[in-house]
């Protein structure tokens, strides 16, 4: 006897997928996921999650060292212990894992472990086991590209790092964006002797130039070797186990490790989306509408599937107004769109950079009237005693014609924390003159936003 369908089968527990599938559930929708791997998905297993744990651990390196500024004194060094770390962030890391678990199974949603594949329109197979669904959603992810050259299979991608067997003493970081930065910065802070191989001639180009700029003159004072306009040709490993990588002038770098970071792409293969008639773009990725309706319409996509902005509270989002479009209206949640504007970020380097809004170079090209720029560079209170020199650069991007502040950045400690609360203004529309009239809270770093007067 054939089991009556599903309203909604989720393909995909990561953040999107289970979002998605615990507010379908919440609405009284009878829902299913099929998840192959760890609930949670890339954020919770193998991204942001350890990624800031381990950012944490990181930290701890400087904290040790500028205690003495403040009067402790320790004998020895503190010793960094590897298989400690990693045995933490397993335990923290299955927890969360058995609360998705916990949560899905509260909300009566069911779980089938295993490949899911389209084998219709409104039919998903898992195991053998063909269900039927109203809709359906694509919700799996992406995965790390990867490099194409004589031995690339000796690199790893960002899913390796946080398990490496050992310590990488000596690591090649290849890249320059989210994930390169963050891990040189990471493993540096952990001890290791890191440099970053950038092809082009700036890291984070996606940002405002200033604000990489700054950021990575940061990283190089914490530690990281960064090398540009720099690409490897091969890597070739030793008896020893040493890899020993081939630029393309010709050097030849050892490294114990090399982290392929070069950008990420959508998790579409073996789904049979072809099969079932879902075009894919040249990407790989799903096209959908403002609905997240792909072109077969009861199959929809959210998150790094679609290849929009690859962050996890995208995905939430998507996942959100997705359940409200298809099931919100019969329990009296009104449809609602997600804004792709103002969406804040932060790059979890050391320091952080935190940067909600247009880039300098964005508000030029787009600010018929002009463009205000206020920014300032200083050494932050702590590291008058501590004896870091790593400084701090905040930059606010106006529109003169509107007073609008359309763009904020900071490179300094916890920029992600400081940059959240301002993106709430920024979409609230604060012009500069609101930034004007707000009192500061001294002593914070963040007080200098509120207190930049002179246009540079
Ligand atoms: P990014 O797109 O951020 O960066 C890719 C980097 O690789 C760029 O520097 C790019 O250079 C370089 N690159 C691309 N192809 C090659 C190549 N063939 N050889 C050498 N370098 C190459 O990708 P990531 O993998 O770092 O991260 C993927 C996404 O994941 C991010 O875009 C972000 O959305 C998300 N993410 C978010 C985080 C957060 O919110 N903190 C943390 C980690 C990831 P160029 O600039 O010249 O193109």
């Amino acid at each position: 006897m054939s089991t009556p369908p599903f309203d909604l089968f989720v393909i995909g527990a990561g953040s999107g997928g289970v979002r998605a599938a615990r507010m379908a559930a919440q609405r009284g929708a009878r829902v299913a996921v099929a998840e192959m791997a760890a609930l949670g998905g890339t954020c919770v297993n193998l991204g942001c999650i350890p990624k800031k744990l381990y950012s944490y651990a990181a930290h701890y390196a400087d904290a040790f060292e500028e205690s003495r500024g403040f009067g402790w004194r320790f004998d020895a060094p503190p010793v960094f212990d590897w298989a400690q770390l990693k045995t933490q962030r397993a335990r923290e890391i299955s927890r969360l894992n058995g609360i998705y678990d916990d949560l899905l199974r509260r909300h009566g949603v069911a779980l089938f472990h295993g490949r899911a594949q389209l084998t219709g329109p409104q039919e998903v197979t898992v195991g053998g086991v063909a269900h039927t669904a109203h809709n359906v959603l694509i919700a799996t992810g992406g995965h790390s590209l990867w490099p194409v050259f004589p031995g690339a299979e000796w690199a790893v991608t960002s899913d390796a790092m946080f398990d490496l067997p050992r310590f990488p003493q000596r690591l090649l970081v290849v890249g320059g964006g989210y994930i390169a930065c963050e891990m040189a910065s990471i493993f540096a802070g952990l001890g290791a002797q890191v440099t970053q191989l950038v092809r082009g001639t700036a890291v984070l180009t996606g940002f405002d130039q200033e604000v990489a700029a700054f950021a990575a003159a940061q990283m190089r004072q914490h530690g990281v070797a960064q090398r540009f306009d720099t690409t490897v040709s091969a890597i070739e490993r030793s008896a020893d186990g040493m890899l020993h990588v081939t630029l393309a002038s010709g050097e030849v770098l050892p490294a114990n490790t090399v982290l392929h970071a070069t950008g990420r792409g959508p998790n579409t293969a073996g789904l049979g989306l072809a099969e079932v008639g879902v075009e894919l773009d040249k990407r790989g990725a799903i096209p959908v509408n403002a609905n997240y309706q792909t072109c077969v319409h009861s199959i929809h996509a959210v998150g790094d599937v679609t290849d929009r902005l690859q962050l996890t509270p995208v995905a939430l989002a998507e996942a959100m107004a997705l359940v409200d479009h298809l099931f919100g209206s019969a329990a009296g949640h009104p449809p609602r769109q997600v804004d792709y504007d103002l969406i804040p970020t932060a790059v979890f380097t050391h320091p952080n950079i935190g940067t909600v809004g247009w880039s300098e170079a964005q508000a030029r090209e787009r600010c018929n009237g002009g463009v205000r720029i206020f920014r300032s560079e200083f050494r932050p209170l702590r590291h008058t005693l501590s004896g870091s020199s790593e400084r701090c650069l905040i930059k606010l991007v106006v529109d003169a014609a509107s007073d609008r502040v359309v763009g904020l950045h900071m490179v300094g400690p916890d920029a992600g924390e400081v940059v959240q609360g301002f993106a709430v203004a920024l979409r609230a529309g604060a012009t500069k003159a609101v930034f004007d009239t707000t009192l500061g809270i001294h002593p914070t770093l963040a007080e200098e936003f509120v207190t930049l007067r002179e246009a540079s």
